[in-house]
């Protein structure tokens, strides 16, 4: 796995590369042909090195805005979630909201409200139903003297 240490084998492949470049650039004797080339040559190895590394941190990097993106999704409504046993409330500014679907909170992480329709409680997501008394049984004004 890239991490700090991709960086360092990588910053040394430059400075390699760069001492390279100057030993070419300073020789004060004129170098054969034959050295020349083994120079150019051993110069565009570190650098194939340099852009292999610079890839393995570009795909670590990807990664980590990745994990970023989801641990903040997971934040964003973390602690303000209530289960009562049944369904998910939220509390926004002191107020009571929701209901909303356990499953999907739990499975996908998503924050979908179950609708009222007829004798119950639907979620338009993952089809769950809940029934009446599973949803209007929490007293939201109990749970804040209590827990708040
Ligand atoms: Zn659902």
């Amino acid at each position: 796995m890239p991490d700090l240490t991709t960086i360092g084998v990588a910053l040394s492949s430059l400075k390699t590369s760069m001492d390279i470049a100057k030993a070419l650039k300073n020789s004060t004797v004129s170098l054969s042909e034959a050295e020349q080339k083994l120079k150019v040559a051993e110069l565009i190895s570190s650098l194939a090195d340099l852009k292999t590394e610079l890839a393995d941190v570009k795909i670590n990097l990807i990664d980590k805005d990745d994990e970023i993106k989801k641990l903040k999704e997971e934040l964003k409504d973390k602690d303000i979630r209530i289960f009562d046993g049944d369904v998910y409330w939220k509390e926004v500014n002191g107020n009571k909201e929701g209901p909303y679907c356990p499953t999907c909170l739990d499975v996908e992480k998503l924050s979908v409200r179950l609708h009222k329709e007829g004798p119950g409680w639907w979620c338009k997501k993952c089809k769950d139903h809940f029934g009446d008394k599973d949803v209007l049984h929490f007293n939201f004004s109990d749970f804040k003297r209590n827990k708040f």
